[in-house]
């Protein structure tokens, strides 16, 4: 990084750089240089402050003691001043000591000692009470004394002072003694949060206390950090001032921080112009290389541009657009490639590093780290692709190591087109990153659209070489017959314009007039009119043209007259022989009359649609069936035709033989048959015969063509409902009982099996009621048998009313009914047993007074078939009639049935 910053600065203006970084260097040395100084400052400052605060707290303590050796020595001169034995104190002394300790509350008491060294006075109470204790002599005054501290009478550490009284001679006379709480002595108004001040005894190095922002500690923990020592003037203590490292920092800090704020400011101002005018001077350069590299390609685009307009074939316009770019836009590398059909790009031409494109492996596939290159990209989204640093680019990884062996550092793609479609591409590459911007793009965009315009024009020539060659064999293996007129005299024909009008030789026509091939001077005329046209609108085809062959038969032809030179009036003939074919659709169109004619008049309703389902045949019997003319369905839709069968729009059959839907087909018709070609069904018609619908049957089948391409469907419709009706009476007939209208007992037997299946799968009960008239040959004998015919008549009427819908009534035998309630239990079936049972006597018969009859009610039991059931309720019938007759009986109203 920095070594490359060098070289940049040596490679731009080593001068200008220079200059420029050299006042941000001095500034940046005052800055330090000033700093550095001002630490040190704030170091002396703060020693400074230390040794004042304990030279102060020093002067204190030594005037403290100072004052009280005074009161010593005080106390000395008015015992020598009343001094009347050596071993006595005088009252009037000890008067004024013992008034002293009441004054002194910093003094536990006074003590007076002889020169033998014996007690002779004290404040304390007993003289024991006195503690024994050395004396140190300071330096100030040997007869200034001091013990070492201790824990005195009241428990606190005291220090203990003695002083010396003497004689003129100088010898001991009297040893006065006193005490200082040390409390007191150290306590101080000194206060400071920044220094603790701690007191030693530097006779027994003790330390005595440490006073802490102005309280003094006894037997304080040792505190560390920088410490200032200064000894108490005259004794024999030292103060040491300590105080954290921090402090000096601190200082230094709240002293220069304003202004190292602003010199970082100015610093930061200056190496924020030196980056910019880097960068801009960086720029510059670029700028003019990129400058190069336009003109460059300028070239390049030039060149290649010349080529294009010379080259013959593709690959040599390859092979020199490669060589142009390598030397005229000095690459790396420049190839043309092509992928093949498994995806992976060949290489057509290369020039330069060709070692790295034939090595390179690239694709096409998406999938694949190889695909993802700019090749790739290119061949997918027809686009040029830029690799601005194959270092930093992710997708570069498959030829990254291989672009580094070669020197290669950037890349581009563009795309070369074909007829509007991606052909290949172009890639070139180069030996520095962040090559390919702005102007240079644009280039190489044109670049790939010059490239494909002139492969374009290669193909257009080549191709028009092909054409004349192909048009001159076309010409002569054509299988139309093509002539030269000119002024109506044929100036070239082909061999098969020679065939068609049976010559065997081009010569007998080349040169003759036109008109010797006209069937008749009528036709010749014809033609001649149209000639007149001709040239006005260019191209003329005539449809049926009666012409002659040599041997004078008539053949119809169809022709097209193009004017190849509107002032030589030349124009060219393509002629075909259509006689043939003119007599096959002949034909045709008469096998299409006849059939229509058949169609229109079938007796069934019928329609042909083609096979996109329009209508193409709508014959006389739909127009009676729906009232639609034929003239207004052809070619309508099935939307518009099944309306006028159906309510709605839907498929008629027609259409699904077609289109097929078997779910539509199975829930709209009942088909009866079906194949693949045809299918007849029944169905119901809604709105045919002016919406009064009716039953019908409906034939479709498909329609193919010759070579079995289906081509449309017919569909004929016949109303069956007539039939539909008579059926439906049939079977009315096959189930009924003709006399009383019920039901028949095979009927009756069908449907109870089917109720029994449904109540297993459902569980909902049915019942069954069982009746038989009670004497009813008594009836018969005493009325006549036509009047128990209508009580049978009248019976089944009554039952008829009193039941529902889903219930019927059947006759089992002779004078003998069968009820079936579906979805009942034997509750209610017993209910309308007993309910019939009443009805019975009020009977409509003027001719007998009533009759009665006897009722057998059971209900669907697990496991039941039509025979335990049928046998159960004949059974309950049976005790019914036991009963007595006019009776009902049913489960359970019946031990062991
Ligand atoms: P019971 O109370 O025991 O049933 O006495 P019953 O006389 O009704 O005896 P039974 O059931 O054996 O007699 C049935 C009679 O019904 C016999 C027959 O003459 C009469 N019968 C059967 N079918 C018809 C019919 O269609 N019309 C008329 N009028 N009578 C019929
Ligand atoms: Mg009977
Ligand atoms: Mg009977």
């Amino acid at each position: 990084m920095i070594l490359n910053i060098l070289k940049r600065i040596r490679q731009y203006k080593i001068l200008t750089v220079f200059l420029l970084f050299l006042p941000t260097i001095f500034v940046i040395f005052w800055i330090v240089n000033s700093e550095v100084l001002d630490f040190f400052n704030a170091q002396l400052i703060v020693e400074n402050d230390a040794r004042n605060l304990a030279s102060l707290y020093a002067a204190e303590i030594s005037k403290k003691l100072d004052s009280k050796f005074e009161t010593l020595k005080f106390i000395g001169s008015l015992l020598l001043s009343n001094q009347s034995s050596d071993n006595v104190v005088d009252k009037e002394t000890a008067n004024f000591i013992r008034y002293l300790t009441k004054f002194y509350s910093d003094t536990p008491a006074f003590s007076i000692y002889s020169k033998e060294d014996k007690i002779i006075f004290t404040t304390l109470p007993k003289i024991n009470d006195v503690p024994k204790i050395k004396f140190f002599p300071v330096s100030k005054n040997p007869d200034y004394q001091l013990g070492l501290v201790h824990i005195g009478l009241f428990h606190t550490e005291v220090l203990n002072e003695r002083y010396i009284l003497r004689d003129s001679l100088g010898k001991p006379l009297y040893y006065i003694r006193t005490a200082y709480f040390l409390d007191n002595l150290l306590s101080s108004d000194i206060k400071s949060k920044k220094f603790n001040l701690i007191v030693k005894d530097l006779r027994n190095n003790e330390l005595l206390g440490r006073l802490s922002d102005g309280i003094f500690i006894k037997n304080a923990s040792i505190i560390s950090g920088n410490e200032i020592i200064v000894i108490v003037p005259g004794y024999p203590f030292e103060i040491k001032a300590v105080y954290p490292k921090k402090l000096i920092w601190e200082t230094y800090i709240n002293t220069s921080l304003k202004r190292l704020f602003v010199e970082g400011f100015v610093l930061f101002l200056m190496i924020l112009v030196n980056v910019f005018i880097f960068f801009y001077i960086n720029k510059k350069e670029r700028e003019k290389k990129n400058l190069q590299r336009i003109v460059d390609f300028g070239t390049v685009l030039t060149q290649i541009n010349q080529l294009i307009s010379n080259v013959q074939d593709e690959l040599t316009l390859y092979q020199s657009i490669c060589d142009i770019a390598v030397n005229y836009g000095h690459l790396k590398l420049a190839f043309v490639a092509k992928p093949d059909k498994d995806g992976v790009f060949r290489i057509l031409a290369a020039t330069g590093e060709t070692d790295y494109a034939y090595s390179a492996f690239i694709s096409i596939k998406p999938e694949i780290p190889e695909g993802q290159g700019s090749s790739g990209k290119t061949w997918r989204n027809k686009i040029p692709n830029y690799v601005q640093s194959f270092e930093k680019e992710n997708f570069t990884a498959p030829w990254r190591n291989l672009a580094k062996k070669y020197g290669i550092k950037s890349s581009a793609t563009i795309p070369i087109f074909k007829k509007d479609d991606i052909w290949a591409t172009l890639s070139v590459y180069h030996s520095e990153e962040n090559v390919f911007t702005g102007d240079l793009k644009k280039l190489l965009e044109e670049l790939s659209k010059d490239i494909s315009i002139g492969l374009d024009r290669l193909d257009f020539r080549k191709r028009e070489n092909e054409i004349s060659k192909i048009r001159k064999s076309i010409i002569e293996n054509a299988l139309i017959g093509i002539a030269l007129v000119k002024n109506r005299i044929f100036l070239q024909v082909n061999p098969k314009f020679a065939q068609i009008f049976g010559y065997s030789d081009l010569e007998e026509l080349i040169g003759k007039p036109t008109k010797i091939l006209f069937f008749d001077e009528e036709e010749y005329k014809r033609v001649d009119m149209i000639y007149n046209n001709l040239f006005a609108n260019k191209k003329v085809e005539l449809i049926e043209l009666h012409q002659k062959r040599k041997d004078n038969q008539l053949i119809i032809c169809e022709a097209t007259v193009n004017v190849i030179d509107e002032d030589e009036k030349v124009t060219i003939w393509t002629v075909q022989d259509i006689t043939e074919r003119k007599k096959a659709q002949l034909e045709l169109e008469r096998a299409y009359f006849l059939l229509n004619n058949i169609i229109e008049n079938l007796p069934d309703a019928t329609f042909v649609i083609n096979y996109e389902g329009k209508i193409i045949s709508w014959n006389k019997a739909l127009e009676a069936l729906t009232g639609k003319t034929k003239e207004k369905m052809i070619g309508k839709n099935y939307i518009d035709y099944s309306v006028l069968f159906y309510d709605e729009p839907r498929p008629l059959l027609a259409n699904l033989i077609l289109n097929k839907n078997e779910k539509f087909l199975k829930e709209n018709y009942k088909v009866i048959y079906k194949s693949e070609n045809i299918i007849y069904a029944e169905t119901f018609t809604p709105k045919i015969y002016n919406n009064t619908g009716a039953y019908v049957f409906v034939a479709v089948s498909k329609l193919t063509d010759r070579e079995g391409n289906v081509i449309g469907a017919i569909e004929s419709i016949r109303d069956i409902t007539e039939n539909k009706k008579m059926e439906e009476e049939l079977y009315e007939l096959s189930v009924k009982d003709s006399l009383t209208d019920s039901y028949n007992r095979r009927y009756f037997e069908k449907r109870l099996e089917e109720e029994i299946e449904r109540t297993k799968r459902s569980n909902i009960p049915f019942s069954l009621i069982m009746l038989d008239i009670d004497d009813f040959k008594v009836v018969n004998d005493n009325y006549g048998h036509e009047i128990g015919d209508k009580v049978l008549i009248n019976i089944v009427k009554l039952v008829k009313n009193r039941i529902r819908k889903t219930d019927f009534i059947a006759r089992w035998g002779g004078e003998e009914f069968m009820i079936l309630l579906t979805n009942t239990n034997l509750h209610f079936a017993k209910k309308l047993a007993l309910e019939l049972k009443g009805g019975m006597y009020k009977l409509d018969i003027p001719e007998i007074e009533f009759v009665t009859a006897s009722f057998g009610v059971t209900t669907y039991h697990e496991s039941d078939t039509v025979n335990s059931i049928v046998k159960r309720v004949d059974k309950l019938m049976y005790a019914a009639k036991a009963a007595g007759k006019d009776c009902v009986m049913c489960d359970f109203d019946v031990q062991n049935l």
